[in-house]
């Protein structure tokens, strides 16, 4: 392999792990170059709601828990990149919502009523005043409670756009087949028009990790996938950036409502939460009917009859943690590779102070050779696929 174009660090994948590790590690001295076989950003990435999220949803059984805990200062990081400061200064991104919010149909039930209000999660979920409820909830016909949480929702196309831009000239359409010697070591990557090697092979390929961690004879991570059908619908809708609860789903937000602007001016509805998951094994149209039915008594005052629908079937690709949510980032080295997972958008900047402690050599200060490949563009959202 000694005469093929040669990187300190090649990524595959161009979702936000590869895009942020891409950015943090150029920043740092390496030469690297990232892999992406579609358009940046249009697996998981483009198929989230956006929400940078401090774990109240995870809390809503009335306890903090392990996933409630670990994800509580992500908002604030997250904030500093925004200001342009924090680990990766990220001042061109358009947030969408600035706070997320989360409503009862009814009183949330006196033991997490209380819990809200302790000590151990102060700063991070409000009750508010009937006069600071968001515009969507000033109806007279809405008769539940609003709690105002610590999170707030990004444009995830910005966010992707802002990765992409300093280091566009290193990001390369491929899709990235691994070379492998007898004993599984990494020995190159074959690109489809050629071989690259690298020192360190960083997989953050989503779904894709499966299949690029597939043909090693050693390996011991495995991947599980939890499907969703999410919904959307577009038309002239009111923002809304909610979790839905009630008691019927106490413990897990029955909806999860964020709202992203459309170029005609409509806007878009990308409904998540306990429907997408009960949502299955539905065919799209009875998902559809469901998703009307939880709007009809969420939100009986809103008309939503000359909105269009869609859904969308879309995996969220983990390590494997026995189908349960795992609570934490995934980073792990591999002989030559490493092996992410950031679980949830909202832990990349963790994951990648995982990813860098994993590299155990210096930077050259010298950029990555340039490849005889075509650049990799922004991939598009669901909605303007789906609209
Ligand atoms: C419906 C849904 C809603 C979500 N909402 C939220 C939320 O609101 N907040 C939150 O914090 N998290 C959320 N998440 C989780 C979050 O979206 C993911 O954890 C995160 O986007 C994963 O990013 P990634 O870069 O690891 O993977 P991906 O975004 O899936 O990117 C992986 C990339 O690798 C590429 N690839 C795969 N194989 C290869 C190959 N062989 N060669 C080259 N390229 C390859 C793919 O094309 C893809 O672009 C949500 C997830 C889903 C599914």
């Amino acid at each position: 392999m000694a005469d093929q174009p040669h990187t300190q660090i090649a990524i595959i994948g161009g979702g936000i792990s590869g895009l942020w590790l891409l950015n943090v590690l150029a920043r740092r001295g390496f030469g690297v170059l990232l892999l992406e076989q579609g358009g940046l950003g249009q697996a998981q990435t483009f198929a989230s709601q956006g929400m940078i999220h401090g774990g109240i949803k995870y809390a809503l059984g009335g306890f903090t828990t392990a996933a409630s805990e670990s994800i509580a200062n992500m908002p604030d990081t997250w904030r500093q990149c925004l200001a342009g400061t924090g680990p990766l200064p990220l001042p061109a991104v358009n947030i969408l919502s600035q706070a997320y919010y989360l409503f009862s149909d009814g009183s949330l039930g006196s033991k997490v009523t209380a819990f809200f209000g302790s000590k151990s999660v102060r700063g991070r979920v409000t009750a508010l005043a009937a006069a600071d409820y968001p515009p969507v909830f000033a109806d007279p016909a809405f008769k539940g409670s609003v709690y105002k949480l610590q999170d707030m929702v990004l444009d995830t196309t910005a966010l992707v756009a802002a990765l992409a831009k300093n280091y566009a000239a290193h990001i390369y359409q491929s899709t990235a087949t691994l070379l492998r010697s007898k004993t599984g070591k990494i020995i190159g990557i074959d690109t489809g028009s050629g071989i690259v090697t690298a020192d360190c092979y960083i997989l953050a390929a989503g779904a894709g990790n499966a299949a690029l961690l597939a043909d090693d004879p050693g390996q011991t991570i495995t991947m599980q996938r939890r499907p969703l059908q999410q919904v959307m619908l577009k038309g002239k809708l009111p923002q809304v950036f909610a979790h839905g609860v009630s008691l019927r789903t106490a413990a897990k937000p029955r909806l999860t409502i964020t709202t992203h602007p459309c170029s005609d001016g409509d806007s878009v509805w990308y409904l998540g939460g306990q429907l997408a998951e009960d949502g299955v094994n539905r065919s799209a149209a009875a998902q559809i009917d469901a998703a009307r039915r939880e709007l009809e008594q969420l939100f009986p005052w809103i008309d939503t009859s000359s909105a269009t629908w869609a859904t969308l079937f879309v995996d969220r690709a983990e390590p494997a943690n026995n189908l349960q949510r795992p609570d934490m980032p995934f980073c792990q080295q591999q002989g030559n590779a490493i092996v992410c997972w950031p679980t949830k958008l909202t832990l990349t900047p963790m994951l990648a102070d995982m990813a860098c402690a994993c590299i155990n050599f210096e930077a050259d200060g010298r950029a990555a050779p340039a490849l005889e490949l075509p650049r990799a563009i922004l991939g598009r959202t669901p909605w303007d696929l789906a609209f």
